[in-house]
């Protein structure tokens, strides 16, 4: 257990929490708790054009809602802050003149047009596109006379023009890139912002970052990363990225296929256990049969060995089954609360039910229900007497002489005194005998006048949680409109 371990997750916010930034910062969580290190949010919002109002304030909050908590970052001071890029812009410059006093970044006049003429000629020769470097080797005089005209410039670093870098990932393992394919990247911007590349590397340093846990897109930028804190003389933290999100089709995670942001599946009704421990599993298993982890249990088994390098197909499938499956584990008690404040929000509102009759609900209904909604929306019948019936059902098990049966059964049920499950049974096999037809004559029946709708938990199940005087009311119900 090192003290020294500090991770950081640092999203640019954009509006909303993606499952990948999730995934992300999940992994930077899991890792820092493992090893009892420090977990921190950073914000990266030099891109002064995407910022977006509460933008932060939304992202924390999920954050925390998913159990995610970081332990330093907007408003959880540690010493290393501020945490927010837009108030650390004199850090930037002061790391950028430095580079240029050391000859590893020069001042780049080069406008717009320029760069675009450039790229036109590369296009059209069928190059690679990159910055032809063409202010590289400006004089110290050129460059002062330049800045005194107030000419527009940005910095970019000065990428050696041969030799390769090989740095170690620890997911990825051994990576080689050639200098050559480096562009002299740009590392202050002409309105005076860093880029991402400078921010990123002089914050993980100065703010200490032991590992650099970050999707694999990140990857590619990673050895101008390196080129920098070498430019610095800094000590390099440990990279990990982690593998792609894909969709079931193998394509790269989209907004196009289905909803990509937390918040979404949050509105959905999907608990948060289930989401994490969802997103836990997009990279990474534990190495046997396992499927169902608790935060606490993520934190104690969570290690980066186990993450794989291939994409991760996001499959809503396992999510709803997981859902499911919380659903069924949880404390009666909780579910009985989440009823009622699901109940507050649905049609059934200005109505009340007791904590004995909604918990009847809950068992016959729970081993059905993957979100807490099933049950008001597939058990509506529990919250109201049923104003219409299957037509299908209705067709296919309603037969002419259906209306007397009941009648019987009613009459049947109406003898009994505080029945259970099996009392309605044997009235109603006893029923079926006198009338000398086959229970499955009188079952169809009984659940389409009861619940109004053709399936469901068993039929005695429902008749108990709704009492025999409901029950008798329901079957008069539907012999009146079914005459
Ligand atoms: N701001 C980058 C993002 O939005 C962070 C990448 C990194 O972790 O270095 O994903």
């Amino acid at each position: 257990m090192s003290p020294n371990i500090r991770v950081r997750f640092a999203p640019s916010p954009t509006g909303y929490l993606h499952v990948g930034g999730l995934r992300t910062a999940l992994y930077n969580y899991l890792f820092a708790k493992h090893n009892g290190g420090k977990f921190v949010l950073r914000i990266e919002d030099t891109d002064q054009a995407r910022r977006v109002e509460g933008a932060v304030e939304n992202l924390i909050s999920t954050l925390d809602w998913a159990g995610v908590r970081f332990d330093e970052g907007p408003g959880r001071e540690g010493g290393y802050g501020p945490y927010v890029q837009s108030q650390r812009l004199d850090i930037y410059r002061q790391h950028a003149d430095d580079l240029i006093k050391k000859g590893f970044a020069y001042r780049c006049f080069c406008t717009p047009e320029r760069l675009e003429e450039v790229r036109a000629r590369q296009n059209a020769a069928k190059l690679s596109t990159s910055y032809d470097r063409h202010c590289r080797n400006l004089t110290a005089e050129e460059v002062e006379r330049r800045l005194s005209a107030g000419e527009r410039n940005v910095i970019r670093m000065k990428v050696p023009l041969e030799g390769e870098l090989t740095f170690n990932d620890l997911i990825r393992g051994t990576v080689t890139i050639a200098f050559e394919v480096l562009d002299d990247q740009v590392i202050i911007k002409s309105d005076g912002f860093p880029t991402y590349h400078l921010a990123v590397v002089v914050d993980d340093h100065l703010m200490a970052i032991s590992h650099v846990i970050r999707g694999e897109e990140w990857l590619p930028s990673t050895p101008k990363h390196i080129l920098l804190y070498k430019f610095f003389g800094w000590e390099l933290p440990k990279f990990a990225h982690l593998p792609l999100l894909l969709n079931p089709d193998k394509s790269k995670l989209s907004k196009r296929q289905g909803d990509v942001a937390v918040e979404d599946y949050r509105a959905k009704g999907y608990f948060k256990e289930a989401i994490v421990n969802f997103v836990a599993f997009l990279g990474w298993n534990p190495g046997d049969e396992r499927e169902i982890f608790s935060l606490e249990e993520l934190v104690k088994e969570f290690s980066l060995e186990r993450v794989g390098k291939s994409g991760a197909v996001f499959n809503v499938e396992k999510l709803n089954w997981l859902n499911f499956e919380y659903l069924k584990r949880m404390p009666e008690g909780d579910v009985l609360t989440q009823l009622k404040a699901e109940l507050a929000r649905s049609p059934h509102a200005e109505k009340s039910f007791d904590d004995v009759y909604l918990l009847s609900v809950i068992r016959a209904l729970r081993e059905r229900s993957t979100f807490m909604r099933d049950f008001v929306e597939k058990g509506e019948y529990f919250f109201q007497r049923p104003d219409q019936y299957d037509p299908e059902v209705l067709k296919k098990r309603w037969k002419p002489e259906s209306a007397g049966q009941l009648k019987s059964l009613s009459a049947a049920f109406e003898r009994l005194q505080n029945p259970r499950k099996e009392e309605f049974e044997a009235a109603l096999h006893q029923t079926a005998e006198s009338l000398k037809v086959k229970n499955s004559d009188l079952i169809h029946p009984l659940r389409l006048a009861v619940t109004g709708v053709g399936s469901g938990p068993g039929l005695y199940d429902i008749l108990v949680v709704l009492g025999r005087d409901e029950v008798v009311h329901r079957i008069n119900l539907a012999l009146e409109k079914l005459q």
